[in-house]
């Protein structure tokens, strides 16, 4: 079975059953805190005849998926396939990836793209999809985000003040909450249209095929207020951006306000024309940074304190756990959220607070503890020891046959060792683009299997990065 699955080179385009639909469903299903805390992270592998198999961080979480939601998600499943009998687990646990060649790639990062695709799926246009739960009277400011949020009130207080807005920052660190809390504020005025880039895209494409070019252009140039949500996505595409950039101008010139979020500076876009860059970079450009310890506090205790005016909290999570998770989770308040959303699920299961040590099993996955953590730079470090170059080397442009595959190599490494996402790892190696990324796992991948020197030298790597020792390098 395993075997099927590395063998198979298209297997990444061979999918059936359509994930995003599924997990759409579950959310629709379970609500959003559910499935924020447990059901986000359920990696799909692979469809097989009468079962998936699908992957997840944690024993824990496996167990409390199972014993709780499986059959409901079965359920889903069969909607789409009735010869689904049955869900398999595999944990995605580091070490295991010593013991066995599993090769999980390319099912990773089939998922990690379709997490990014929005799921709406119907009408001519879809926009203005608003959520009333994401405004600014929840929108907690600490000095991360202040700057970004006030630029945002502003906007929303006075039409075309800053021209475009450009709010960028690593994910879940609140920028669509911002842009959907401009779009609830304008909306009674103006026609706001609130669309992903990824949408915009996937609507021209449309637009296009079924001839219902004058209806696009239409539709988004009569916008008084467009925000468009993670533009990083917008990539490519010369006649797209052509139709983006005349619309950009033509609605700037009629006074409409736009505002676009990304998880980078304009500058650092790729492959989107330096005109529309250079139209971002001139209006104001603002960034959200991580939450530091004081703002992470400081809204996990506002959430908790919500649930307790909502009764939702028969224990009153205690300062103790409260103090714990803003000290731990630090990587984005989306996490921060999640992990007290844990917290609560699991207070209700069994009728009592989770201690400090329970605490860190249901978190296991979110905490950042283990002392040997793989990063970007150990990997980088010991592939450029390991093939003789130079860092620098490593992350410049030059794309000699000495220099290519050492960097392919730790981009490919980079993905099967760390949690972290594609743009994150091409970010780390000079702002490459996700799809370099995936290009260099994919060459790996297919290397593997055909150079035996390559797949020998790469287990060793492998070795040498997960039993890294801070005197090694
Ligand atoms: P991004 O778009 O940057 O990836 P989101 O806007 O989706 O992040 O934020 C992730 C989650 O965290 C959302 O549920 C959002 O409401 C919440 N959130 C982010 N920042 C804040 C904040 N400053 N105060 C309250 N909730 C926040
Ligand atoms: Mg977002």
């Amino acid at each position: 079975m395993k075997n099927n699955l590395s063998n198979n080179p298209d297997n990444l385009f061979q999918k059936k059953l359509d994930w995003d639909v599924v997990q759409s469903d579950m959310k629709k299903k379970f609500g959003i805190d559910i499935f924020e805390s447990w059901l986000k992270k359920i990696l799909f592998i692979e469809e097989f005849k009468s079962y998936i198999l699908i992957s997840v961080p944690t024993r824990f979480i496996r167990d409390w998926i199972a014993s709780r939601y499986l059959d409901q998600i079965l359920q889903i499943v069969n909607s789409y396939n009735k010869e689904i009998i049955r869900i398999e687990f595999i944990i995605e646990n580091k070490n295991n990836e010593l013991k066995s060649n599993i090769n999980e790639n390319d099912s990773k990062i089939n998922n990690s793209l379709q997490n990014n695709v929005s799921f709406i799926k119907d009408s001519f246009i879809q926009y203005n999809r608003l959520d009333p739960n994401k405004n600014f009277t929840n929108f907690v400011v600490g000095s991360s985000n202040k700057l970004a949020f006030e630029a945002s009130k502003k906007v929303s207080e006075n039409i075309a003040h800053y021209n475009p807005l450009y709010l960028y920052s690593g994910v879940g660190m609140g920028k669509t909450h911002l842009l959907n809390a401009i779009g609830l504020n304008l909306k009674s005025k103006n026609r706001v249209m609130f669309i992903s880039a990824e949408r915009f895209m996937y609507q021209f494409v449309k637009s296009i095929k079924s001839n219902e070019m004058v209806r696009f252009k239409d539709y988004f140039r009569n916008a008084d207020v467009l925000l468009i949500d993670d533009i990083q996505f917008m990539n490519g595409k010369e006649a797209m951006q052509e139709e983006f950039f005349h619309t950009f101008n033509a609605l700037l010139d009629k006074g409409s306000q736009i505002i676009v979020s990304a998880d980078r500076p304009p500058s650092k876009l790729l492959r989107i024309q330096e005109r529309i860059k250079s139209r971002f970079a001139g209006g104001l450009v603002v960034d959200i940074q991580n939450p530091d310890y004081e703002l992470r506090y400081k809204i996990i205790k506002i959430k908790a304190d919500e649930l307790k005016y909502f009764n939702m909290d028969r224990f009153h999570i205690n300062d103790e756990l409260l103090k714990f998770i803003s000290f731990e989770v630090k990587t984005s308040i989306r996490e921060l959220v999640g992990a007290l959303n844990r917290i609560v699920s699991f207070s209700k299961i069994y009728n009592k607070l989770p201690n400090i040590s329970e605490t860190k099993v249901i978190l296991k996955d979110l905490l950042n503890m283990s002392e040997n953590k793989v990063t970007i730079d150990i990997i980088q470090n010991i592939v450029c020891k390991y093939f003789k170059i130079s860092k620098n080397e490593m992350l410049s442009a030059r794309r000699s046959r000495y220099l290519v595959r050492p960097r392919q190599t730790a981009i490919y490494l980079a993905k099967m060792l760390t949690s972290k996402s594609l743009p994150e790892i091409g970010r780390s190696f000079s702002n490459r683009d996700h799809t370099t990324v995936i290009h260099s796992v994919k060459t790996i991948e297919k290397l593997r299997k055909e150079d035996n020197e390559l797949n020998v030298n790469i287990d060793t790597l492998k070795n040498k990065i997960l039993y890294f020792k801070e005197n090694e390098v």
